[in-house]
């Protein structure tokens, strides 16, 4: 048993799913490249060690999961097809992929599935029901297996009908592997972490992150800011930042922070220089002339990465912590000539040896990008967010025995 926020879940290992039908909600929220092929298959990757203890012990498996945002409706290009075959590579074994699981035809396909079977049905989201947290379209599923198990860490923050309405009908459920170890870095070993601890924050906006800023001063030793959030910072310091991303709304908020910081004797370190650009075009992925600018931002030049005596005073410091937490690019990673400071910084916390968490979404692939080793890379954004913020997330509690 797992205990969170004062009650308990079972883990996989309390519950008895020998020769049984289990249904099991995963994040196959795969990027699907333009040939409609899986583009990155990192996530049918973490919900392996899941469906291999499940197959051990023969159980007849039903996997639903969502990919994208189709709004209620069926859209080919979010079609969990191409994970199906994906996945029956994986495993080794066939994957029936039910267009329609709550047609007659595709519930008769279903039941007829044998124990040690793998199926798995269309995207949870080409239904209204799913959003809409809908208890009778959950009650269909219900009846589908004896066993319900939620291994969708992206999605744990979510009150959807498969993650919350779902689960509160089973009496036998469990969380998966994959969410035991996510609980495991992001509850257990953040929760009293090894000093010092460093915080590296980036990605586009101070607003998406607020709260987890909060609550992480109460914790943290030293919070490295950079991305397009470090520019409201910028500006809560009365410096000019030209056209580069911010948002004058949260400049009451960065004051705060860095009152707060000074307060809990949190060590906040703000980029001094930045490579700053005058055009920037991000779906051709190119930009105009670079520079690095220290102190102001001239008008219509834009900020896109932490210029070099940022990078090294980030790096030198990092140097003694001994966990860190990363969340967020330190540029426009996604453009090779503003990936410099993101890609340094990777390096910098691969480099200290000490405990590294990558906290998913963009971190997630730029951390790949990086190619460096961390501890541990988890699979959701949002959700290990809502975690560090110590908030109950309601995949969880519906999990509650
Ligand atoms: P987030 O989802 O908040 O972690 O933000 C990730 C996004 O922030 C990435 O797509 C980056 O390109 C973007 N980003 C980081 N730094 C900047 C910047 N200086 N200007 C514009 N976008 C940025």
């Amino acid at each position: 048993m797992y205990r969170y926020q004062g009650f308990e879940i079972a883990t996989l290992a309390d519950l008895d799913t020998a020769q049984k039908a289990v249904l099991l909600r995963v994040d196959f929220n795969v990027p699907i490249n333009s040939a409609g092929g899986v583009e990155d298959t990192a996530r049918i990757e973490a919900a392996l060690p899941t469906l291999a203890r499940l197959l051990e012990k023969n159980a007849k498996v039903l996997i639903m999961s969502h990919l994208g945002r189709p709004k209620g409706r069926p859209e080919q290009r979010y079609s969990l097809e191409p994970v199906a075959s994906v996945l029956a590579q994986r495993l080794n074994r066939p994957v029936l992929f039910v267009e329609d699981p709550l047609s007659a035809g595709g519930r008769s396909a279903i039941t007829a599935q044998p124990l040690g079977s793998v199926t798995l049905f269309e995207n949870v989201r080409f239904w209204p029901a799913e959003e809409a947290n809908d208890a009778a379209w959950a009650k269909y599923f219900r009846d589908l297996a004896e066993v319900f198990v939620n291994d969708a860490f992206g999605v744990m923050h979510r009150a959807h009908a498969s993650t919350d309405a779902l689960p509160r009908l089973f009496d036998q459920k469990a969380m998966g592997l994959l969410v035991e170890q996510e609980l495991d870095y992001f509850h257990g070993r953040l929760k009293t972490p090894q000093r010092p601890f460093a915080v590296v924050l980036g990605g586009a906006k101070v607003s998406d992150k607020i709260k987890v800023i909060e609550a992480l001063l109460k914790k943290a030793d030293f919070l490295f800011i950079g991305g397009a959030m470090a520019y409201t910072f910028a500006l809560a310091q009365g410096r000019a930042v030209g056209s580069s991303l911010c948002e004058p709304d949260c400049v009451s908020v960065a004051q705060r922070v860095m009152a707060a910081a000074k307060e809990q004797a949190v060590e906040l370190f703000l980029p001094t220089d930045t490579l700053i650009t005058d055009r920037l075009d991000f779906t051709q992925r190119s930009v105009g002339t670079l520079k690095v600018a220290e102190g102001d931002i001239p008008e219509d030049w834009e900020g896109v990465d932490i210029g070099p005596k940022t990078i090294e005073r980030y790096t030198a410091k990092l140097q003694q912590a001994k966990t860190i937490l990363w969340n967020g690019p330190m540029g426009v990673f996604e453009i090779p000539a503003c990936a410099k400071g993101t890609l340094a910084m990777a390096a910098a916390i691969e480099a200290t040896g000490a405990l590294t968490i990558v906290g998913g979404g963009d971190s997630l692939s730029a951390a790949r990008q990086s190619q460096c080793q961390f501890s541990f890379m988890s699979t959701g954004g949002g959700a290990s967010l809502a975690l560090l913020e110590e908030r109950i997330l309601p995949g969880l509690l519906a999990l509650k025995g």
